[in-house]
């Protein structure tokens, strides 16, 4: 039987990250994933790196964990990382506020932003729409990731250069805990000993682990998302995140000015379904355009629609219309993403100190999973 220190199961995100930490650290690693190559949350997002939206502290702090990690990689391997920064555009005074009230924040926590006044918002968005926006803020530091490109290019670096061999389209259908080691079975019925194993799953609650998942509180959120026609010839650069992205994220929910937003019908709308306007112009000039938001129980993720709305899709281009004028609106591909989500921002259950289930990461995967496995990694091998 094949003998690894330790399995990690599923390469998305999480688990390869899981996977090149514990390798750093020594151990010798199995990578396993169901898929040919992975093609669930991990590479149906917009590759968007933003600490600046996460939960203060201890999100914020590891999702610059994860930025000094992309990058360092980066500097090594070409995984697709791009250094032009996040922009938030505020469409009112409330939202304003909450942006110079971060703004201090940032101060107090040495992590550098600038405020921009409406005039540097639209000298440096040239397509912004004058009635939107009244300033933004800049965060100099963050990245972007192409995500149909960033989870490949990432497992060939580590396979390459570190003890970890991947296994690609091979199901793990059984983890169990014998005689003081670990035993994961495959589908095909083949079996190997490890002395842990880390399940990062993502949203596939029921081959492993099913009566865990059950009563663990996680939910899963599907989120619609699109692809406009390549425009070379126009320039959004780094990530874009609009009015309802500051009363989304969590970051700006501990604000003073927090309290004070009230919402007009058209945004009560877009709250109901959970649209925020992100924009990310890819490599080839296309734009990823989303996102909106429902959710299921881990229970009972079947009661999610499995099309794609239409109006949906028509509320996106009609507020991400509000915002920017594009030359064209000529959408070339629409899809669903989905991601697992918990109430207490991840989800871990660990078995005699043998098996670890990390998954529930949420919104925030590309942003934090290279930081949170780093110290995830750390206290498993403790
Ligand atoms: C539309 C969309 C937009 C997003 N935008 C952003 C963004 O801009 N920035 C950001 O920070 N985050 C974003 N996110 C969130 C981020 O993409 C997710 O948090 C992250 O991808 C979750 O990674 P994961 O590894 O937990 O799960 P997954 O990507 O789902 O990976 C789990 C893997 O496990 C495999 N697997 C499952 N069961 C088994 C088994 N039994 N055997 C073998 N393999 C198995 C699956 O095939 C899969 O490849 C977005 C998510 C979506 C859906």
């Amino acid at each position: 039987m094949k003998t690894y220190d330790i399995i990690c199961i599923g390469a998305g995100i999480l688990g390869s990250m899981h996977a090149y930490h514990a390798a750093l650290k020594g151990k010798k690693v199995l990578l396993i994933e169901r898929d040919v190559k992975p093609y669930e949350g991990t590479v149906r997002n917009f590759g968007q790196v933003v600490p600046s939206g996460q939960a203060l502290p201890t999100w914020r702090e590891i999702g610059v964990e994860s930025l000094n990690i992309y990058k360092s990689i980066q500097e090594k391997f070409d995984i697709s990382i791009r250094n032009n920064g996040s922009t938030y555009l505020a469409s009112n005074e409330i939202e304003m506020a909450l942006l110079e009230e971060m703004h201090e924040v940032n101060k107090s926590m040495g992590y550098p932003s600038e405020l921009l006044t409406r005039d540097a918002c639209l000298s440096k968005f040239s397509l912004l729409q004058k009635s939107y926006c009244v300033g933004g803020l800049f965060y100099p530091q963050e990245v972007s990731a192409e995500p149909n490109h960033l989870i490949y290019r990432l497992i060939e670096f580590i396979t390459k250069s570190l003890p970890i061999d991947f296994l690609n389209h091979h199901t793990v259908v059984g983890c169990e805990i014998k005689n003081e080691h670990c035993i994961t079975s495959l589908a095909n019925g083949e079996k190997i000993k490890s002395d842990k194993i880390i399940v990062c799953s993502g949203r596939e609650f029921k081959i492993l682990f099913p009566e865990i998942f059950q009563t663990s509180g996680l939910q899963i959120s599907k989120l619609q998302m699109m692809l406009s026609r390549p425009m070379p010839e126009i320039n959004l650069p780094g990530n874009i995140l609009t009015g309802m992205t500051i009363r989304r994220y969590e970051g700006f929910h501990s604000l003073p000015s927090y309290s004070k937003l009230s919402y007009n019908d058209w945004e009560l709308k877009l709250k109901e379904k959970g649209i925020h306007i992100l924009f990310k112009q890819a490599i080839d000039g296309s734009i990823i355009l989303g996102d909106s938001h429902e959710y299921a129980d881990a229970s009972n993720p079947e009661c999610l629609d499995f099309g794609i709305s239409l109006p949906i899709n028509q509320m996106m281009i009609k507020e991400a219309q509000r915002i920017m004028n594009l030359p064209s609106w000529e959408i070339v591909n629409t899809w669903n993403g989905y991601y697992a989500t918990h109430p207490n921002e991840i989800f871990t259950h660990d078995i005699e100190h043998r098996i670890h289930i990390i998954t529930g990461i949420g919104g925030k995967g590309m942003t934090c999973s290279a930081g949170f496995s780093r110290r995830n990694i750390d206290r498993i091998l403790q």
